[in-house]
């Protein structure tokens, strides 16, 4: 893993052998099952088990990370870096920023080859499955950076806010590449074509906002589910059980 990265660095940093946390809900809710009201079988439960596996052998997390000094903005706008970034109530919701912190993380491509390779051989469940574990690693992936710039930025002196992504919250997808062309994705095998879609599709790019008087938990209580468990800074119990990172130290 690269130490002692920045909160505030300009330069492209990239994080490598990130450790990953699963969640078994969150990969069953990928499945289409309700928490607490559909109760998976002990056959869904053992499929889970060996993609989960399959799941953590195949994955190559990485992240890259760059700072990005905010020149202006409007209630609806961030400036920055030679692009405007149009999110809706932006400004209400994060409150006045310095910065913004660009990322791109990955799991890699090894588990989308492998659940074309288990669709051709007719092993639907498991496929679909692992599909799934793909998608809930890179959710864990992202979490986690989130985690890391919010203790490296209270440890800096500033607060960092929880994520955004093109595409959600009527964040137009599209600005996608704008968001590509603050943070290369390429220093982590992560490409995006003219549709915006990227490549590995287990692959989220996000964005957070930086400064004394960021607002922080503007649509969940970060900490709740942070996994920085000796945070000195920590605003709220955790909901889950929350591990210490190993060397996440930037
Ligand atoms: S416990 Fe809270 S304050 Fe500490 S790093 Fe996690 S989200 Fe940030």
């Amino acid at each position: 893993m690269t130490a002692a990265l920045s909160v505030l660095s300009p330069n492209p940093a990239v994080l490598e052998g990130l450790p990953l946390a699963i969640d078994r809900d969150e990969v069953l809710r990928f499945q289409g099952y309700k928490k607490d009201v559909d109760v998976p079988s002990p056959q869904v439960l053992a499929i889970f088990e060996e993609a989960l596996a399959l799941g953590l052998r195949l994955s190559t997390p990485r992240v890259v990370y760059r700072a990005v000094a905010v020149t202006g903005g409007a209630a609806d706008r961030i400036d920055a870096g030679g692009e405007r970034l149009h999110v809706p109530q932006i400004a209400r919701l994060w409150g006045a920023i310095e910065v913004v912190g660009t990322g791109i993380c990955t799991v890699g491509e090894a588990i989308e080859a492998r659940v074309r390779q288990l669709f051709d051989a007719r092993e639907f469940p498991l496929a679909v499955m692992l599909d799934s574990v793909g998608s809930a690693a890179v959710e864990s992936l992202a979490e986690y950076a989130n985690d890391l710039l919010c203790q490296a930025g209270l440890r800096a002196g500033t607060k960092v806010t929880n994520r955004i992504s093109p595409g959600y919250a009527g964040w137009d997808t599209a600005e996608q590449a704008a968001l590509f062309r603050l943070c290369p994705g390429d220093l982590i095998g992560v490409r995006l074509n003219d549709a915006c879609f990227m490549t590995p599709g287990k692959s989220i790019s996000w964005l957070v906002g930086i400064g004394a008087e960021a607002r922080v938990d503007h649509y969940f209580t970060q900490c709740r589910r942070c996994w920085m468990r000796d945070c000195a800074y920590r605003r709220a119990p955790a909901a889950t059980t929350v591990r210490q990172p190993g060397e996440g130290v930037w």
